[in-house]
């Protein structure tokens, strides 16, 4: 398999093509494939060899040889060519789940008596799973701050990954990833960013001397609430020991007709991304003049310092938001959600639909009061329908609280 070439363009920053050229060319070959315009699925679970001594030369080396669809799957692995190439990174490995990206990282490299340092409100599974860990003697420290020196008080000798989030969950609160970066390798602390909210288009974690970037490609990349899938992306370095055990061993690979949708999904990532922001201005600008609303949390409104933090990382904003109502009740929390008739009630985020949610589910008061989240919060995915006709329907529900 000759990479070399590919390689070259995506040397050095100022090589990259960009975005969208990687996302409609990079890492295929028609030509492979009797010049069809669309990559074939590759659905095989194994690949057969001309004679023995290949089949052995391959196996000493499977990541780099097309063996075993558990290890590398040529639909696949266009997907992961693009990603790493958008990331800036040198290689990305697929799973069938975001989760199954994260604990990849968790099981790569965490062993007993580590100490796993987290920053920022984190996807909650992500958190429940380190959590999990102890029963494997891993510690954890959650650290709500963007000060580097209480970070730094929170390192321990054998602080081993810093797991971050950023914008981070819910509140979409950013950490100045430069700074945490510089601390971690001063350290030999390994780190690891979500970056599905930013997407691989509008934030670069790997720039700003992140070791790892994880996705959720269940959410935008996919954007049409059919795959679900997950991506980490760095150096070659550590994909090589993500590859030979959580990725293979552990065996939460993506299927190639996952793959075949993914690169679909991809291909209009920056259009989608584009109206997804631009109806997401329009729905802010619309709850900012809502007198029943308390408070809205998206980086687009953040002033002074995280201002500073949005302009440094971010190229552009999602469509995932929060806000809180005034005068709060689960009664009008419930009351608004169900009047909404545009909205869809589910979980995820990031597709082609408007979708709404809250975390108080009037049985958790108690959560919520300790993870310091309003009884009134309700989150929006802002979907890809017209903004008007999300606007109308926002302004009917909130007639009924
Ligand atoms: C959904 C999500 C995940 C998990 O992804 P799955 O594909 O559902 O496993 C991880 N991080 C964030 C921020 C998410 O929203």
């Amino acid at each position: 398999m000759n990479t070399t070439t590919e390689k070259s363009l995506i040397k050095t920053k100022k090589t990259y093509q960009s975005d969208e050229t990687i996302i409609a060319h990079f890492g295929e070959d028609s030509q492979k494939y009797f010049g069809a315009m669309a990559p074939p699925i590759i659905q095989t679970s194994l690949f057969a060899y001309e004679n023995f001594d290949a089949f052995i030369r391959a196996s000493m080396n499977e990541r780099q040889h097309h063996l075993y669809t558990r290890g590398v799957n040529p639909t696949v692995e266009i997907f992961e060519k693009k990603l790493a190439a958008l990331e800036h990174g040198e290689r990305c490995k697929c799973f069938s789940s975001g989760m199954g990206a994260i604990s990849s990282i968790f099981f790569t490299f965490l062993k007993s008596g580590d100490h796993v340092l987290v920053v920022n409100n984190i996807y909650g599974p992500a958190r429940n799973l380190l959590s999990y860990l102890e029963k494997f003697n891993i510690s954890v420290t959650t650290v709500n701050e963007n000060d580097l020196s209480v970070i730094e008080k929170a390192i321990q000798p054998n602080t081993k990954l810093m797991y971050l989030e950023s914008p981070g969950t819910m509140n979409f609160k950013m950490l100045d990833l430069e700074k945490f970066a510089a601390l971690a390798k001063r350290n030999n602390i390994i780190t690891a960013i979500d970056n599905t909210w930013a997407t691989p288009l509008f934030q670069k974690p790997l720039d700003f001397g992140i070791d790892i970037s994880i996705h959720s490609c269940t959410k935008y990349i996919g954007g049409h609430s059919d795959v679900l899938a997950g991506a980490v992306i760095s150096s070659d370095e550590l994909i090589d020991q993500i590859f030979e055990y959580a990725h293979q061993f552990n065996g939460s690979v993506l299927g190639p007709f996952e793959g075949w949708l993914l690169i679909r999904g991809l291909r209009s990532l920056p259009v989608r991304m584009k109206q997804h922001q631009e109806n997401t201005q329009y729905v802010i600008d619309f709850l900012s003049t809502c007198d029943k609303v308390e408070s809205i949390n998206h980086p687009s409104l953040f002033t002074g310092k995280d201002k500073e933090l949005v302009d440094k990382h971010l190229s552009g904003f999602s469509g995932l938001l929060s806000f809180e109502l005034k005068n709060p009740s689960f009664e009008k929390v419930r009351t608004f959600i169900d009047q909404l008739q545009l909205f869809s009630i589910g979980v995820s985020w990031g597709g082609y639909e408007s979708l709404v949610l809250s975390p108080n589910h009037g049985i958790n008061e108690k959560d919520l009061e300790a993870e310091n989240i309003s009884k009134g919060l309700i989150r929006l995915s802002i979907g890809l329908e017209n903004y008007r006709d999300l606007i109308q329907d926002l302004a009917q529900a909130f007639n009924a609280i």
